[in-house]
């Protein structure tokens, strides 16, 4: 049987992993059998009502007694959605193993686009699938599409949980240690560790169960890494989940004209068409034509490339990644950028007066049309003299500071890494209660 819930959350508390975690927890007193790790994957970061990265949970079990798991999990998911909050859990179970493809296509949808949940809910019913929900049920739609994702690369997540005493109060983590871990797991793990900026990136900032999350490329490199941390804080245990985190997979979609629509993610391949303008806060604003088609875009001081954008000419020839903004009162329609690859550089020429060649001077125009003269000694010449520009950027790819990635950004360390293994296991303590 596959489970997939999600929604369960507000920004006031809750988290859809903790609620993996106590699931787990109630299905292994109940002898199902775990086919795989709890997965956790990351839809559309651009839609405009998510908590925090757009996580959705799945788990694949199988049972003797389908009917009462469901009603617990059922239970459970009730019992712990913060709908006061505003949380609109979602759940949905599918009982048969090959999952049909129509639930594959609207999981890559979910990915780059927008999915309106009445959608979700025409969805359930044409496959009759046994689902649950409460407030405007939005959370059908990543509880269906974890069901259907389907890995084509994978990373894994280790996520501690705190004891519910502790829930809202400061997370203190010892910052030496989450450095040493870094070092030591390098490149088996990724994003812990900002060294520019001297930050823990492990540790969410909200009133959430999660102590710190560790990301990697398996689960037992994230069992010896947590063990690193030594926190003083006494925790209540850890899931290790599967993810689609640090894949890029929200960028596999093509921007163009007919889907470029309020919080569609994608990428563009095009040229520079419009000179780079830095505006107020440093954000900087260009335009990218693809075929006939022009695209505004966005790159956003925080995210540490605004740099090249400022630096890119009309003529190169980029390809840009990101998600389009809804316009507003002060800016049209566009796209905020979240990776630029220089594919081609145009020449920076720039034409001057031309130096006379005795006298090592510029030359003076001596009005439109009539050439140029050297004030020194006399010498003539018709035209202007063309320079080359050093180009302050190269043919390579841009992608953001470590501590502006999103969920599903690739870090430099995966680029072209593919990671297949499916390493579940019963030897692995994917989840462990201290
Ligand atoms: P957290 O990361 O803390 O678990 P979250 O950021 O995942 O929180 P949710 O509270 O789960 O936020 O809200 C995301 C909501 O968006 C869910 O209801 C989910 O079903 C829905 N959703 C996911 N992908 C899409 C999409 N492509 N189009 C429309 N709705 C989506």
């Amino acid at each position: 049987m596959y489970i997939g819930f999600d929604d369960t959350d507000s920004p006031k508390g809750m988290c859809t992993t903790y609620l993996a975690y106590k699931m787990v927890k109630t299905l292994k007193k109940e002898k199902v059998t775990f086919l795989d790790f709890p997965n956790l994957i990351r839809f559309n970061p651009n839609i405009p009502w998510k908590t925090r990265g757009n996580g959705a949970v799945g788990l694949t079990i199988s049972t003797d007694n389908p009917q009462k798991i469901k009603r617990m999990i059922k239970n459970l998911v009730e019992k712990y959605s913060d709908t006061k909050n505003g949380a609109n859990p979602g759940l949905v179970f599918f009982e048969k193993q090959d999952i049909p493809d129509e639930f594959l296509q609207f999981s890559s949808k979910a990915l780059w686009k927008l999915i309106h949940r009445v959608d979700a809910k025409k969805f359930v019913s044409k496959h009759n699938l046994d689902s649950f929900y409460l407030g405007n049920g939005q959370g059908l739609v990543g509880a269906i599409g974890v069901i259907g994702y389907k890995f084509l690369d994978q990373t894994y997540e280790l996520l501690s949980y705190r004891n519910k005493s502790k829930f809202g109060t400061k997370r203190n983590i010892d910052h030496t240690k989450v450095k040493e871990m870094q070092e030591k797991t390098f490149p088996q793990t990724f994003n812990n560790y900002d060294k520019e900026k001297g930050r823990v990136l492990i540790t969410p900032h909200g009133p959430d169960p999660v102590f710190y999350g560790i990301r990697g490329e398996d689960p037992s490199t994230l069992i010896s890494a947590s063990k690193l941390i030594k926190p003083e804080e006494k925790l209540h245990g850890y899931l290790i989940f599967k993810s689609n985190q640090g894949t890029g997979d929200h960028l596999k979609n093509k921007i163009t004209l007919e889907n470029f629509e309020p919080y569609t993610s994608g990428t563009i391949t095009g040229i520079v068409s419009t000179v780079p303008i830095v505006m107020k806060g440093g954000h900087v604003f260009f335009s990218v034509r693809s075929g006939n088609d022009i695209f505004r875009c966005a790159v956003y001081k925080p995210t540490k490339i605004t740099n090249i954008a400022r630096n890119l000419i009309i003529g190169d020839r980029i390809q840009i990644g990101g998600g389009v903004r809804k316009a507003t009162k002060t800016f049209e329609r566009l796209v905020n950028i979240e990776f630029i690859n220089v594919l081609e550089l145009k020449k920076k020429l720039q034409t001057i007066n031309p130096v006379c060649k005795k006298c090592k001077k510029r030359m003076k125009s001596k009005g439109k049309n009539q050439g140029y003269q050297c004030v020194k000694c006399g010498r003539k010449l018709k035209n202007k003299q063309v320079i080359k520009l050093p180009r302050l950027i190269s043919k390579t790819l841009y992608v953001p500071t470590i501590s502006a990635h999103r969920h599903l950004t690739r870090p430099r360390q995966r680029l072209g890494t593919i990671n297949q293994k499916n390493q579940f296991s019963r030897k692995i303590q994917w989840i462990n209660t201290f």
